[in-house]
C-alpha cells in the first residue's frame, strides 16, 4: 500500500455520533466545549445531531439516523476524504443492531488516519490537542486500480 497526505484544516470537519445511553454524554460534553466546538463544522447521524444542535444551539448537519445508513454514510465520508475526525460514544455495554456498521464505521477511520475518541476521556484529549485548532497532515491510503494487464481472469 502507498501512502498519501492528507491535510486536515485548522477548521476541522467533525462527526458526532452517540449510541442511545450515551447520548446525555455525547451531550453533555458538546455543551461543556461549546466554545471550540463552534469553530468547526459538525455533522452527524440523525438522532445525535438533533439532539446535539436542540440542547447546545450547535449547528450540526444531521444524516439517517446511525442504524438506518448513518454510520454508513459518515464511513463514506471518511473514504471520499471529507471528515477530519469523529467522536463516536460507542455503548459497550448494550448489543447494538447496527454492530457491523459500527465496526466499519471504526474500521474505515483507522485506514484513513482519522482521529476517533469512543469515550469522553479520549474525546477531552483530542480538544484540548494544539492539533485541535491548528492544521495536521495524515496519511491515508493512496488507491491506485491495478493495471488490467496484470490479472490473470483465465480463458
Ligand atoms: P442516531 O444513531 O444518532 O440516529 O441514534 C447513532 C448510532 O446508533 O449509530
Amino acid at each position: 500500500m502507498t501512502y498519501k497526505n492528507q491535510t486536515f484544516e485548522e477548521r476541522k470537519r467533525i462527526a458526532l455520533v452517540a449510541h442511545d445511553n450515551m447520548k446525555p454524554v455525547l451531550i453533555r460534553w458538546c455543551r461543556d466545549n461549546k466554545a471550540v466546538l463552534k469553530n468547526h463544522w459538525l455533522c452527524g447521524t440523525g438522532t445525535t445531531a438533533r439532539l446535539i444542535s436542540d440542547y447546545t444551539g450547535l449547528e450540526v448537519t444531521g444524516y439517517m439516523s446511525g442504524p438506518l445508513g448513518g454510520d454508513q454514510k459518515i464511513g463514506t465520508m471518511i473514504a471520499e476524504g471529507e471528515l477530519d475526525m469523529i467522536i463516536f460514544f460507542s455503548d459497550p455495554l448494550t448489543a447494538q443492531p447496527h454492530d457491523p456498521d459500527v465496526k466499519a464505521l471504526i474500521r474505515i477511520a483507522q485506514v484513513y488516519d482519522i482521529p476517533v475518541a469512543n469515550n469522553k476521556a479520549t474525546a477531552d484529549y483530542l480538544i484540548t490537542s494544539p492539533l485541535f485548532n491548528s492544521s495536521y497532515t495524515a496519511e491515508s491510503p493512496a488507491f491506485a486500480a491495478p493495471s488490467t494487464g496484470n490479472i490473470d481472469v483465465g480463458r
